[in-house]
Formats: structure tokens, C-alpha cells, sequence
């Protein structure tokens, strides 16, 4: 199979290309623009591959697209590119409009234009997130059915592009797949999100940040699971279709701190206690959701797929890829705190 894949560098985008060229043997071609978010060294260790090719593109260069799609040929796109982070979106929404939003739409055109132009039909699988569907109560799943809710600029420009990838399949009849995930975890994630965070604060003796109360539930999957399934659509989903794809998995973002914490003491032979005491509350970030969690039955029943990894062994073994790849961890750290200044500066603060 020929998969052109969308965000490759990032973190869930490298986990499936590695996936996809080493473990499937398929023939892929990455897309990543290499915002601070995307970073070679995650496909290092497939430097040398035939079956692997990278491109340094923006996914809005329309005409870039256009031709690398002619070019390339695909069977799928993966499309995984995106500005990902809710924290960033609060402080600067507008990439999120043109890479979430824009993006989707100019590779959704590439591809309708080279199946217009006689070229092979070429699937298109969207890659979303749970926050699509807004802030559940202390009951209940968000099933496939559920109404979208977003509640940040983040959540708003993945649920409008998922509008564009059904549109497309609607009006054009390209054959579109959406997935809607949960949060993921696992080796490679930047060190601006909660686990990696955690992981790096813990090993440095840093206070940990906590949001508000920390009773906030979210639903946690391991990214190889998330990739498993990832690919578990491209073998066998539907055309027109949606899959949840949960961990089943609730959690606090306390009791994720807390079992990160463990983790990192344990794998250092040390007691928790005293990497509890790092934890900090700080001021709650504005239009938190409260809780998300996903009914994911439909990709168990029509799939087979279900995850296997359990989150406190996850948990293990991201701690040791963390403390074991210093020099990634530092050099995307470097790279944060570039991030972070440009931020800064672009708020006026
Ligand atoms: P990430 O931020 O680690 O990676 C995103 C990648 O997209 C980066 O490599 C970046 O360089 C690239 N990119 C950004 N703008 C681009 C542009 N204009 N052109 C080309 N490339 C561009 O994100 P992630 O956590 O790996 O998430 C991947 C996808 O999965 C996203 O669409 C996200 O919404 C979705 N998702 C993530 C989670 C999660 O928990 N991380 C959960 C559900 C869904």
C-alpha cells in the first residue's frame, strides 16, 4: 500500500509511520512541515529505508500538495498535521485556523482534483481528537452519534475540519474516514503536554503543575494502541464512517500526575513521597473541560480492534524511554523554551 502521511514528525504521526514503514513494510511518504512540534530524529530510526521518503511541506502550500499527491500516488492519506496543543490555541489561535482548518481543506481538494484527473482512488482518513465533542457530566460516553461541542480554539479548528472531511465525502463522494481519539500518551510526546511534562519536572526535581483542582477526567490510550487502531481503519474502515477510539481508561489529571510520580521514584528506587510534594496547584486554564471519556464499541464491534496496553505499565515504560533519551528530551526542551518566548512575545507579554 502507498500512505502518504500528514504530521509525520510529530508524536502520534512518527509512532504510525514507524509503524507502517518498519513494522508493515508499506510504502509511505511523510509530510511535516517541522513547526516546533515536529522533529526528524522521531523517524531516525528509519534513515536509510527504501520504502520511506520524507517531505518538508506545509499541508496549506496548495500547490505543493497538489503535486506531491499527483506525484505520489496514494492509496490513503493519513492526516495527522496539526497545530495540537489547547494551551497554545488560548494564547494564538490563528495557526490553529490555518493549519487545522485550511490544511484540511487544501489536502481534501489535492486529493479530490487527482481523483477528478483520473488518478487512483485514494482514501482519505482524518485523524481527530475526543474534545470534539465538549465537556461531558459526571455520567455517560460520547459515542459517534454525540452533537459537537467544542469549547476551545483548539476543539473548534479540529471539529471544523472534521465538517470539511465529511462535506467532502457527502458532496464529493471521496472516501473519507474520521477517527476521534482520546488522549494519547507514550514515547516521543513534546515536552509541553501533561505526561512528558510530568516525566521531566519529576527526574529534575521541578515543581509539577497541576491545573485547578486536578479532578478534571480525561481518557487515557497509549499511543501504539492508538496507532493500532489507526491502522486497524485504514485495513478495514468504512467510507463515510466515524470510529471513537478510547482507551476506556478515565483518570483524573491527579491521579495521572500521582501515578507518573510513582513511576519515576520507582524507577529510580526512590520513595514517592517525596516526588508527591512537587505537585503545585495553579490557576485552572479558561473553559477547562471537565470531563471527557468515549464509547469506542463501534471500532471493537466492526474492527476487532481494542487496546492492550495497561496504563500503569504504559506509564512504566514511558518513564524509561524519558530518563533513557536525554538528548531528545533536552534537545526538545531547548526547543519549548524557544517556543514558549516566541509565544510570549507574539501576546505582547
Ligand atoms: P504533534 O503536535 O506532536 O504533531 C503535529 C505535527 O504536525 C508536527 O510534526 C508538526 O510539525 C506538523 N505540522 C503542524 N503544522 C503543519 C503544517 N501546516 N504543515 C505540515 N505539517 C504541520 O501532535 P500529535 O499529538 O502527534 O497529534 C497528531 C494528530 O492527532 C493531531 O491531528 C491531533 O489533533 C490528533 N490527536 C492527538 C491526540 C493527543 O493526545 N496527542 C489525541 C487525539 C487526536
Amino acid at each position: 500500500m502507498r500512505v502518504l502521511v500528514t504530521g509525520g514528525a510529530g508524536f502520534i504521526g512518527s509512532a504510525l509511520v514507524r509503524h507502517l514503514v518498519a513494522g508493515r513494510g508499506e510504502e509511505v511518504c511523510t509530510v511535516d512541515k517541522l513547526t516546533y512540534a515536529g522533529n526528524p530524529a522521531n523517524l531516525a530510526s528509519l534513515e536509510g529505508r527504501a520504502n520511506h521518503r520524507f517531505e518538508a511541506l506545509d499541508i496549506c502550500d496548495a500547490a505543493s500538495m497538489r503535486t506531491l499527491v499527483a506525484d505520489f500516488a496514494p492509496d490513503a492519506l493519513m492526516h495527522l498535521a496539526a497545530e495540537s496543543h489547547v494551551d497554545r490555541s488560548i494564547e494564538g489561535p490563528a495557526d490553529f485556523v490555518r493549519t487545522n482548518i485550511v490544511g484540511t481543506c487544501t489536502l481534501l481538494e489535492a486529493v479530490r482534483e487527482f481523483r477528478a484527473s483520473g488518478g487512483r482512488e485514494c482514501r482519505f482518513i482524518h485523524v481527530s481528537t475526543d474534545e470534539v465533542y465538549g465537556s461531558l457530566g459526571a455520567k455517560g460516553l460520547f459515542t459517534e452519534d454525540s452533537p459537537y461541542r467544542p469549547n476551545s480554539p483548539y476543539s473548534a479548528s479540529k471539529a471544523a475540519a472534521d465538517h470539511l472531511a465529511r462535506a467532502w465525502c457527502s458532496t464529493y463522494g471521496l472516501p473519507v474516514t474520521v477517527t476521534n481519539c482520546s488522549n494519547n500518551y507514550g514515547p516521543y510526546q513534546f515536552p509541553e503536554k501533561l505526561i512528558p511534562v510530568v516525566i521531566l519536572r519529576a527526574l529534575d526535581g521541578e515543581p509539577v503543575p497541576v491545573y485547578g483542582d486536578g479532578l478534571q477526567v480525561r481518557d487515557w490510550l497509549h499511543v501504539e494502541d492508538h496507532v493500532r487502531g489507526l491502522a486497524a481503519v485504514l485495513d478495514g474502515g468504512r467510507a463515510g464512517r466515524t470510529y471513537n477510539i478510547g482507551g476506556n481508561c478515565e483518570k483524573t489529571n491527579l491521579d495521572v500526575v500521582r501515578t507518573v510520580l510513582r513511576a519515576v521514584a520507582s524507577s529510580r528506587g526512590e520513595s514517592a513521597d517525596s516526588l508527591l510534594g512537587l505537585i503545585e496547584f495553579v490557576a485552572d486554564r479558561p473553559g477547562h473541560d471537565r470531563r471527557y471519556a468515549l464509547d469506542a464499541t463501534r471500532i471493537a464491534g466492526e474492527l476487532g480492534w481494542k487496546p492492550r496496553i495497561g496504563f500503569e505499565s504504559g506509564i512504566a515504560d514511558t518513564v524509561e524511554w524519558y530518563a533513557a533519551n536525554g538528548d531528545w528530551c533536552d534537545a526538545s526542551r531547548r526547543i519549548y523554551d524557544g517556543a514558549r518566548l516566541g509565544l510570549k512575545e507574539a501576546a505582547g507579554s
